[in-house]
């Protein structure tokens, strides 16, 4: 993939760094959490939200929203460091500070808007059903998943960046064709200023219901060959006919009860045993906004435990029948490969990352493992 090797050492320094700042985000993440907890400073912040905040408002949204921009901040130093320092350092941002400053200010922004009243809307759900919250918070996740997923695309996204249709028009005739041919009533396809950030190129399946489309960056679009973006295309293409949000959308139902379940077993407990010293209210469990900490810590604990298990269902039944489609679909096994290669070189990924990495951060298979495929599919049917 890499025929000069300094590239190839670059790609494999830029790889370890973005992990090990990955690995340092996780600690530092729950350090700042735990240190919240057990400091008194989350149970400062509640009383202080008690104080300050009109009665009608209650005092979830106003602690929740303080709480994201504290450690918002917080982690500001490492986020800067890794979202534009190291991209710029290997040549792969686009983004002036300032961009990159409003972008995280956006980002910050609409989380905030966006968590705290879902965060007031589950403590009501908690205060009305104390012990059954969790089962009727874990039955209002599917449609809000759904609703945002539904969103997203139209509401969020173009905060960011800006969609509009392909401007290569034959581009939009070929694969609309190629799906006629299957039967398969294709989403909208739209092009994306992703150089607005990065030259790393990317394309993407998103949407559901009447929002559904295919992503594809303008960096891939300035690089890759017809031929090329047709099979990206196609593997998008595979994840709309193979329905594959949904089955995201699936996958994390069992994950959300569990974790809510989690939580309403051991949260109470917890506060039981150290409550007191960390400035909780024990006689209200779980129903403390101060004790959101000790709930962010059981998340964050829990989604990373089972984290490998999702990535490695993720590649073998999501990521790797996309690719068996696009393959399928378009019998283009050279420009598949070189798509890849190419894809590789552009981003500085790895081709074969070590396995444990690979468990840890990859959702889709490592990039050696889908040439191999291809490699595979053109032997066995002489394509
Ligand atoms: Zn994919």
């Amino acid at each position: 993939m890499y025929s000069d090797e300094t590239e190839r050492q670059k790609a494999l320094r830029y790889s370890r760094t973005k992990e090990w700042l990955a690995v340092a985000d996780m600690i530092f993440g729950t350090a700042v959490m735990l240190l919240a907890l057990t400091t008194g400073l989350s149970a400062r912040l509640r009383s202080a939200a008690e104080r300050i905040a009109p009665p009608r408002l209650g005092t979830v949204m106003p602690f929740a929203a303080a709480g994201m921009i504290l450690s918002s901040l917080i982690s500001l130093p490492m986020s800067f460091y890794s979202g534009y320092v190291v991209e710029h350092r290997f040549g792969l941002s686009n983004q002036s500070m300032r961009s990159w400053f409003v972008d995280w200010f956006k980002g910050l922004g609409v989380a905030s808007v966006l968590g705290a009243p879902l965060l007031q809307g589950a403590f009501w759900v908690i205060g009305r059903y104390p012990r059954r919250w969790w089962a009727v918070l874990s039955g209002l996740v599917l449609p809000f998943s759904v609703l945002l997923a539904n969103l997203a695309p139209v509401l969020l996204m173009p905060l960011f960046n800006t969609f509009e249709p392909l401007k290569d028009q034959g581009l939009e005739k070929r694969i609309k064709d190629l799906a006629a041919g299957e039967g398969v009533n294709i989403s909208s396809v739209l092009q994306m200023d992703m150089s607005r950030q990065t030259k790393k190129a990317n394309a993407f399946f998103t949407g559901v219901g009447n929002t559904k489309r295919i992503v594809l960056g303008d960096t891939l679009l300035d690089e890759f060959t017809p031929d090329e973006v047709e099979v990206v295309l196609a593997h998008e293409l595979g994840h709309q006919v193979h329905r594959d949000l949904w089955k995201l959308i699936s996958l994390q139902m069992p994950l959300t009860i569990g974790l809510f379940y989690a939580m309403q077993r051991l949260v109470p407990p917890i506060i039981g045993r150290f409550g007191e010293c960390w400035g909780l209210r024990a006689e209200e469990g779980v129903r403390d906004p101060a004790a959101l900490p000790l709930a962010g810590l059981i998340g964050t604990g829990m989604s990373r435990t089972v984290a490998p298990a999702v990535n490695a269902i993720v590649r073998r039944w999501v990521e790797h029948p996309a690719d068996r489609y696009a393959l399928e679909l378009t019998g283009k096994t050279g420009p598949f490969i070189s798509a890849m290669e190419k894809l590789g070189r552009m981003n500085l990924a790895d081709p074969n990352p070590p396995r444990l990495i690979k468990w840890l951060f990859h959702n889709h298979p490592t990039l050696q493992e889908r040439v191999e495929y291809a490699r595979r599919f053109a032997a066995q049917r002489g394509v």
